[in-house]
């Protein structure tokens, strides 16, 4: 993206958390930087605004983040997709495996109508479980996934690869 190589240079890896051997991606210094902050939020509005989304659905909780004001700035809704037991009304819900056990991700029925051009975001793709079963919530309530979005992609992890293997488009701010 336009501001690539300056929000990755704000990113902070933190050597083995939550546990031994895993680098994380935190993305709380660009948050807490507001030009940082303002080019991310700028390098997908700049990327969105002719793609005709009619909703954005951001992922719980760091996709929350970046969503809400994207949602704002293009003028379309803004939908969650929360872990399990959080959404009040009538459900739909996906579980996928992770390295270790498994998660459900859950969306209102509601959330979007047939053929709604849905944008999907969150803040990292890793192994993509997590984004396909974003994906596949939003294809069973009749959304179309324009795309799917993150800050950062860690394509060693070949998620962003699976994700396209499934037929949906990846961009990611940082890549
Ligand atoms: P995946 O399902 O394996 O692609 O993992 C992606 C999900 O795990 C996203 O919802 C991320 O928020 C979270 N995640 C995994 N690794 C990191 C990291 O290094 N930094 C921030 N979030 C991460």
């Amino acid at each position: 993206s336009i501001y690539s190589d300056y929000i990755k240079s704000v990113i902070r890896t933190v050597p083995d958390w939550p546990q031994p051997g895993v680098n994380f991606r935190d993305i709380t210094p660009v948050l807490q930087n507001s030009a940082a902050f303002r080019k991310l939020i700028d390098s997908f509005v700049h990327r969105y605004q002719e793609m005709e989304i009619d909703a954005i659905a951001a992922i719980d909780a760091r996709g929350f983040i970046i969503g809400a004001p994207l949602a704002y700035e293009l003028g379309c809704s803004f939908v969650p997709v929360r872990k399990k037991g959080k959404l009040p009304f009538k459900t739909i819900s996906e579980t996928y495996t992770l390295e270790y056990g498994e998660s459900t991700v859950e969306l209102h029925s509601d959330a979007f109508r047939e053929g709604d051009r849905i944008l999907v975001m969150d803040d990292l793709i890793a192994t993509g479980g997590t984004m396909l079963a974003a994906c596949k919530l939003i294809e069973r309530t009749g959304g179309i996934v324009v795309e799917t979005a993150a800050i950062i992609d860690l394509p060693e992890l070949g998620g962003s690869a699976k994700i396209r293997e499934e037929g949906h488009s990846v961009f990611a701010a940082c890549s």
